[in-house]
Protein backbone atom coordinates (compact mmCIF):
# COMPACT_ATOMS: atom_id res chain seq x y z
CA UNK A 1 0.00 0.00 0.00
CA UNK A 2 1.76 3.35 -0.90
CA UNK A 3 1.40 5.76 1.77
CA UNK A 4 1.67 9.53 0.62
CA UNK A 5 4.57 10.63 3.16
CA UNK A 6 6.88 7.45 1.69
CA UNK A 7 8.79 9.80 -0.14
CA UNK A 8 9.51 12.08 2.43
CA UNK A 9 10.08 9.41 4.93
CA UNK A 10 12.99 7.65 2.58
CA UNK A 11 14.57 11.16 2.32
CA UNK A 12 14.78 11.32 5.72
CA UNK A 13 15.90 8.45 5.81
CA UNK A 14 18.84 8.60 3.92
CA UNK A 15 20.06 11.69 5.74
CA UNK A 16 19.98 9.88 8.76
CA UNK A 17 21.68 6.63 6.76
CA UNK A 18 24.95 9.41 6.66
CA UNK A 19 24.89 10.31 10.62
CA UNK A 20 27.33 8.88 13.20
CA UNK A 21 25.93 7.62 16.20
CA UNK A 22 27.51 10.46 17.72
CA UNK A 23 25.70 12.61 15.73
CA UNK A 24 22.42 11.48 16.55
CA UNK A 25 23.47 11.42 20.37
CA UNK A 26 24.38 14.93 20.15
CA UNK A 27 21.08 16.21 18.11
CA UNK A 28 19.41 13.88 20.79
CA UNK A 29 17.62 12.16 17.77
CA UNK A 30 15.87 9.09 18.70
CA UNK A 31 16.38 6.30 16.43
CA UNK A 32 13.74 4.38 15.03
CA UNK A 33 14.03 1.32 12.57
CA UNK A 34 11.25 -0.13 10.89
CA UNK A 35 11.07 -3.19 9.04
CA UNK A 36 10.64 -2.87 5.28
CA UNK A 37 9.19 -6.47 5.31
CA UNK A 38 5.96 -6.73 7.93
CA UNK A 39 6.61 -2.73 9.12
CA UNK A 40 7.07 -3.20 12.72
CA UNK A 41 8.50 0.07 14.43
CA UNK A 42 11.15 -0.36 17.50
CA UNK A 43 12.92 2.23 19.14
CA UNK A 44 16.55 1.80 19.31
CA UNK A 45 18.68 2.69 22.31
CA UNK A 46 21.47 5.13 21.09
CA UNK A 47 23.91 4.87 24.24
CA UNK A 48 24.04 1.38 23.94
CA UNK A 49 24.56 0.87 19.89
CA UNK A 50 27.23 3.36 20.96
CA UNK A 51 28.49 0.80 23.19
CA UNK A 52 28.44 -1.90 20.69
CA UNK A 53 29.37 -0.62 17.68
CA UNK A 54 31.23 2.77 18.31
CA UNK A 55 30.53 6.31 18.20
CA UNK A 56 31.69 6.55 14.62
CA UNK A 57 29.36 3.87 13.24
CA UNK A 58 27.50 5.42 10.98
CA UNK A 59 22.98 4.99 10.76
CA UNK A 60 23.17 3.13 7.51
CA UNK A 61 25.86 0.40 8.89
CA UNK A 62 23.10 -0.03 11.92
CA UNK A 63 19.88 -0.24 9.98
CA UNK A 64 21.82 -3.02 7.78
CA UNK A 65 22.60 -5.12 11.41
CA UNK A 66 19.26 -4.91 12.91
CA UNK A 67 16.98 -7.60 12.16
CA UNK A 68 13.33 -7.39 12.95
CA UNK A 69 12.49 -9.16 16.16
CA UNK A 70 8.96 -9.93 14.33
CA UNK A 71 10.25 -11.11 10.67
CA UNK A 72 12.64 -13.05 12.87
CA UNK A 73 9.86 -14.83 15.35
CA UNK A 74 8.39 -15.76 12.24
CA UNK A 75 10.99 -17.48 10.65
CA UNK A 76 11.49 -19.39 13.43
ZN1 LIG B 1 9.67 -7.43 10.25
Amino acid sequence: MPNPDNSDRRALEAYHDQLTLAELQAGNHPLVFECRTCGHRQNLDVASLIRAHGPESRVAYIRRHTSCPVCIARQA
